[in-house]
């Protein structure tokens, strides 16, 4: 019994700093809204439930990762990895255009996670809760399903750790400007990058890919750099002034209920199983 509360004790002690930062960038965010905004009178309702819910995000979230996370290394070294070790120096340039290099592998991988959660029926279960958002704000930031980051450690930081190596400083690194940049480029703000548009993803980027309409769907995947749509096709260059309604079309704009966020891919999946996998893998213009 003491174990188990000792146990308790240490992962509120852990989760509970997590937490203060996130709520920290809640708060600041939202007074950027506030002077900033895209658009207007978003409902308090809606971003009380994304505060509500972040909670359990960190705990079921936190986890899980710490239950999978173990697995990382043995992996790595069973694949023979890595393959690549990468010098730099240490003025601040060089540590600068390590970690935008490091990003720029990092956002590879997300960019074909985040496409596949839409191309299949059965990933965009979990991936659904967050594209509910009918106003994107700051808090959707934090609004995805806690299964999510543990899916990322074998779609993203094992492939990562076999290509190059990775010590814990730089995964730390990436995860927390990952996790800031996540919170920024939700923001319900007018910002126009300019020329720097097609360089690095921003709010008003990002929310083309929430948005309802269906010129929309399917597009600006990357999290960092736009590159990558470029490349590989699913770029949509937003024009001025132009910010999209958010949200899903159909039942997804439902998904505010604690059981609904935390569950519904469970109950999804098995739903898809009794049917005996007959869904085909369409992309997500026939569920929106
Ligand atoms: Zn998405
Ligand atoms: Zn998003």
């Amino acid at each position: 019994m003491q174990s188990v509360l000792d146990w308790l004790l240490t992962f509120w002690r852990e989760s509970a700093p997590v937490m203060q930062k996130m709520y920290l960038v809640f708060v600041c965010g939202l007074a950027i809204e506030y002077f900033f905004r895209a658009e207007k009178n978003q409902p308090l309702r809606d971003i009380g439930f994304n505060l509500v819910y972040a909670f359990f995000y960190v705990i079921f979230n936190k986890l899980l990762f710490e239950l999978l996370f173990v697995v990382h290394n043995p992996v790595v070294n069973y694949l023979g990895g890595p393959l690549m070790i990468l010098h730099f120096g240490d003025a601040w340039w060089s540590q600068l255009l390590h970690v935008l290099l490091f990003l720029f592998i990092f956002d590879f991988f997300y960019y074909w996670f985040h496409r596949l959660q839409h191309e299949s029926r059965y990933l965009w279960q979990q991936h659904e809760l967050h594209h509910s958002e009918r106003s994107l704000n700051v808090t959707t930031g934090g609004r995805h399903h806690w299964m999510e980051d543990s899916m990322r450690i074998f779609v993203i930081l094992i492939p990562m750790s076999f290509l190059i190596r990775l010590d814990a400083e730089k995964v730390g690194l990436i995860w927390a400007t990952f996790m800031l940049w996540g919170y920024f480029i939700h923001l319900n703000i007018r910002l126009d990058m300019k020329f720097l548009t097609p360089v690095f993803g921003g709010p008003q980027y990002h929310r083309i890919h929430h948005s309802r309409e269906g010129k929309h769907w399917n597009k600006n995947y990357a999290a960092f750099f736009p590159i990558y749509d470029i490349v590989f096709g699913s770029y949509y260059r937003p024009g001025k002034g132009e910010y999209p309604k958010t949200g899903l079309l159909g039942k997804g704009e439902n998904m505010n209920y604690l059981s609904t966020a935390l569950f519904s891919p469970f109950v999804n999946w098995y739903r898809m199983l009794k049917r005996g996998f007959k869904s085909n893998n369409k992309s997500t213009k026939g569920i929106k």
